[in-house]
């Protein structure tokens, strides 16, 4: 079965980079291969939201996209008439923004098929938003997709788009940033593929974020639980629903680098062979602590209920928790609703809160009956003030929150005591 195999924006971030990802798929008997943006266009689409900026980065679009089509294509014209097309599509003020920012993956995987072409390979361009739909609490791919599964060509190379979908009211919209990712993974499973893999400018998930950390390593091998909670917690290179459905489906996910095709990357799957009890430290930004006291929780039960519900009826996500006797302490990182929630929470309680926080999420196989794991992510955190600890919930993690300031010294003295 074809395999499929998304490329991220920079990847595809340039003529020479685009060229480079025709040598990687037609190495392959035939795949479908998801594109993002060209690298930088997306944020452009997003800033064009503001009508006072638009032309500006409509003449920023134009360029780069002009220019890599001068660069790759031989006949340019088909690939300029659709940028000018797009661009007429993201300059009109009846343009909903989130179509507006589905426009780049189309302008994108139009160019790149134009090319497959031209090298004399077999191509074929897919409508993403025509199997891939989306309300805001769930991502369906349908069954049009399938129709792809049974009727591959040998050497037919299918491209399509990620990120994009048809929203629930029927119009074109998109997965929300980083979203590629996730759309790769719902195909891949749709498709049957063997395997679905990512590929990046990054050899692979690393020990820790090398933006920020010296010293850190690829990691050859990864559980997918691991692997939900290092996307989750902070490491950009994958977006942290791709997991779920391949996990499900028992579809491997492998991540890539483009620039390096020959280097091993990290191949996530049910199984991690991996011998160390600690694999990867990522972390976490801008996180908001609520501390919620009261002496009713005391022997009391369905307190915690009542906590939960408040955020429930908010649409706010959870993140840590932490239970004493008399109190509990919550992290959340989406605050809109945060006025509310506090407000609600403090007709039952007493409430505290405070911002700039970070988590550090250390995961690995930490086993409940093996002693001494637990001191040793203790032993490198020693100088760092420690807010709130999360370990028990999984056997493959362990969360600190932290002050923002200590994040890089955390990292580092993680990264340098445990790997
Ligand atoms: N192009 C979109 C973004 O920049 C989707 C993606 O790259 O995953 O967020
Ligand atoms: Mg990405």
């Amino acid at each position: 079965m074809i395999k499929t195999l998304k490329f991220g924006g920079t990847s595809v971030g340039s003529a020479s980079n685009m060229r480079q990802v025709a040598n990687i798929i037609t190495s392959e008997g035939s795949t479908l291969t998801v594109l993002s943006a060209m690298s930088g266009t997306t944020d452009s689409l997003v800033r064009a939201s503001d009508g006072a900026v638009r032309d500006s980065e409509v003449d920023f679009l134009r360029a780069k996209y002009t220019e890599c089509i001068g660069e790759l294509l031989t006949n340019k014209q088909p690939s300029i008439d659709k940028m000018e097309e797009i661009l007429t599509v993201v300059s009109s003020d009846s343009t909903i923004q989130s179509a507006r920012e589905a426009q780049g993956e189309l302008l994108t995987t139009f160019i790149f098929t134009e090319h497959l072409k031209e090298r004399g390979f077999k191509a074929e361009l897919l409508y993403a938003p025509d199997f891939m739909f989306t309300d805001d609490q769930e991502v369906v791919v349908q069954s049009k997709l399938n129709t792809i599964k049974n009727v591959i060509e040998p050497g037919t190379y299918y491209v399509t788009q990620g990120f994009i979908a048809t929203v629930a009211d029927g119009t074109l919209g998109n997965l929300g940033r980083g979203g590629s990712d996730y759309s790769a993974a719902l195909m891949g499973v749709a498709i049957g593929s063997s395997e679905v893999q990512i590929w990046t400018d990054i050899d692979g998930m690393h020990t820790g974020d090398p933006r920020f950390v010296r010293g850190t390593r690829p990691i050859r091998r990864m559980s997918f639980e691991e692997a939900a909670e290092l996307a989750y917690f902070g490491a950009k290179i994958l977006h942290p629903a791709t997991v779920i459905p391949c996990k499900e489906a028992g579809v491997d996910v492998r991540l890539k680098n483009t620039m390096d095709p020959a280097a091993d990357g990290t191949l996530i799957s049910s199984s991690d062979e991996s011998a160390m009890n600690f694999h990867a430290v990522a972390a976490k930004d801008n996180i908001t602590v609520i501390r919620i006291s009261s002496a009713r929780m005391l022997m009391a039960y369905g307190f915690l209920r009542k906590v939960f519900e408040v955020f429930e009826k908010y649409k706010t996500p959870i993140d840590m928790i932490t239970t004493s006797e008399v109190a509990v302490s919550l992290t959340v990182d989406k605050i809109e609703h945060l006025d509310k929630i506090i407000q609600e929470l403090k007709e039952m309680a007493s409430v505290e809160v405070e911002h700039c926080n970070s988590i550090v999420c250390v995961v690995g196989r930490i086993d409940y009956d093996h002693a001494g794991l637990a001191a040793r992510v203790f032993k490198a955190v020693e100088n760092i003030p420690i807010k709130m600890i999360s370990y028990g919930a999984s056997h493959r993690s362990m969360s600190l929150l932290i002050n923002s300031e200590d994040k890089i010294a955390t990292l580092q003295s993680l990264n340098n005591f445990l790997f």
